[in-house]
C-alpha cells in the first residue's frame, strides 16, 4: 500500500502539462461537469421520447414548470461475475454508483476465482443473456452500455443482437481476455471476434497493452503500432499502460479522426484486481451522463487511479480498488 505521503505527492499529467492531483480535484471536476451533463441527459431523454412523466422516463413533473429527476442515468453492464468482488459486475456496480449512475447488471458468465487467480469459468446460455438484457431494455432507459467479460464467440454475437436494440447508445468495450492474475477468461478468438464484429458498434475499447497486442495480433507491438492496426475497426481506442514497468504509466487515447492524447500518471506499487473493469464502467457512466469523450476518459482515468491509490488487500492476492465511499475522495 502507498504511504499517506506517497498518496498526496502524486501527480498526473495530461498531454504534457503537469498538475497536482489534489484532494479537491474530484469535487472540482464533478462541479465543472455536472450542470451541462444534466442538461444533455434531459435533452437525450426528450430525444428518446422519454418525456417527463412518461412511464419510461423516470421523471416526475412536480409542477407545470419544474421537473424533478427521480432516476439516475442507467448503464447496462454485460459482464461476468467475480465472487471475490474485485472485478466483473460488482466492480461495474460500485464504479457506476460512484458516478451517480444506476447499473443494470446482466450476467454473461460466472467465474470461480479469488484475488489470486481464476480457477474456472462458465459462460451463460445465449437465451438467458438475451432474456436478461431484453428485460432491462424493455423497462429502463439505457443511456450507455459497458461490455466486460464475454467468454465465448457466441456471446459476442449475442451482444451484437442486444446492441441492435440500442442504436446510437454509447458502448464502452473492455476486451477482457485475462484476469489480473493472468488466468484466461476467454480464448484469443473471442478477442478477434470482438474486433471483427463488436468494434464497429462500439464508441471506444479500453484494452491494456497486452490485450491490445492480442487484438492486433502483434505480440511485441508498441501501443502506437497496435492502434494503427486496430483503428480501422473502431472509432476510439484507449490503450492503458498499467502493465508495463516504467516509473510513469502512459495511457494513450487514439481517435480514428487522427486525434491523439496521452494521459500520464504515477505508477502505483501494487497489483490490482478489477482496475480495467473500474475504468471501463466509469467511462460508460461518464458518457451516460453526457460528458464529452476526451474529458470522460480523463475523468475515468483519474477516478480509477484514486481507487487504486486507496486499494485494499482483503485476501492473499491482488489489491481490490476502493471505489466507494465517495467521501473518501
Ligand atoms: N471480468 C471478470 C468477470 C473478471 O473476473 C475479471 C478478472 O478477474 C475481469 C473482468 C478483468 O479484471 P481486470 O479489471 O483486473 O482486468
Amino acid at each position: 500500500m502507498p504511504s499517506p505521503q506517497e498518496k498526496h505527492s502524486a501527480t498526473c499529467t495530461l498531454s504534457g502539462g503537469v498538475r497536482p492531483l489534489s484532494e479537491g480535484f474530484f469535487a472540482q471536476s464533478v462541479a465543472r461537469c455536472q450542470a451541462p451533463q444534466r442538461l444533455r441527459q434531459i435533452v437525450r431523454q426528450v430525444r428518446l421520447r422519454r418525456l417527463p412523466g412518461s412511464a419510461n422516463g423516470g421523471l416526475v413533473v412536480s409542477s407545470p414548470t419544474m421537473k424533478t429527476p427521480t432516476s439516475r442515468p442507467v448503464v447496462l453492464c454485460l459482464s461476468g461475475h467475480d465472487p471475490s468482488g474485485g472485478a466483473g459486475l460488482q466492480a461495474d456496480i460500485e464504479a457506476l454508483l460512484a458516478q451517480g449512475c444506476h447499473a443494470a447488471p446482466t450476467v454473461t458468465a460466472l467465474t470461480v476465482q479469488d484475488t489470486v487467480n481464476v480457477h474456472d469459468f462458465r459462460v451463460l446460455d445465449r437465451d438467458w443473456v438475451l432474456a436478461q438484457a431484453n428485460a432491462v431494455i424493455n423497462d429502463l432507459p439505457v443511456e450507455a452500455v459497458k461490455l466486460g467479460m464475454l467468454g465465448s464467440v457466441e456471446m459476442v454475437e449475442t451482444v451484437l443482437e442486444i446492441m441492435q436494440r440500442l442504436p446510437g447508445i454509447p458502448l464502452v468495450c473492455d476486451p477482457v481476455l485475462r484476469a489480473g492474475g493472468g488466468g484466461a477468461l476467454g480464448k484469443d478468438e473471442v478477442g478477434y471476434a470482438m474486433r471483427e464484429r463488436l468494434f464497429a458498434v462500439s464508441t471506444i475499447a479500453t484494452p491494456n497493452l497486452p490485450e491490445a497486442r492480442i487484438l492486433a495480433e502483434l505480440p511485441d507491438g508498441t501501443a502506437d503500432e497496435c492502434a494503427e492496426k486496430l483503428l480501422p475497426y473502431i472509432q476510439y481506442l484507449l490503450i492503458t499502460g498499467g502493465h508495463g514497468d516504467e516509473q510513469q504509466v502512459h495511457n494513450r487515447l487514439y481517435g480514428r479522426d487522427g486525434s491523439r492524447h496521452t494521459f500520464t500518471c504515477q505508477r502505483l506499487p501494487g497489483s490490482y484486481h478489477g482496475s480495467g473493469c473500474t475504468l471501463a464502467s466509469t467511462l460508460a457512466g461518464r458518457l451516460a451522463i453526457g460528458q464529452e469523450l476526451v474529458s470522460a476518459v480523463e475523468f475515468a482515468l483519474d477516478y480509477t487511479w484514486r481507487t487504486l491509490r486507496d486499494a485494499e488487500q482483503p485476501g492473499h492476492g491482488q489489491f481490490i480498488p476502493r471505489r466507494l465511499p465517495l467521501d473518501a475522495y
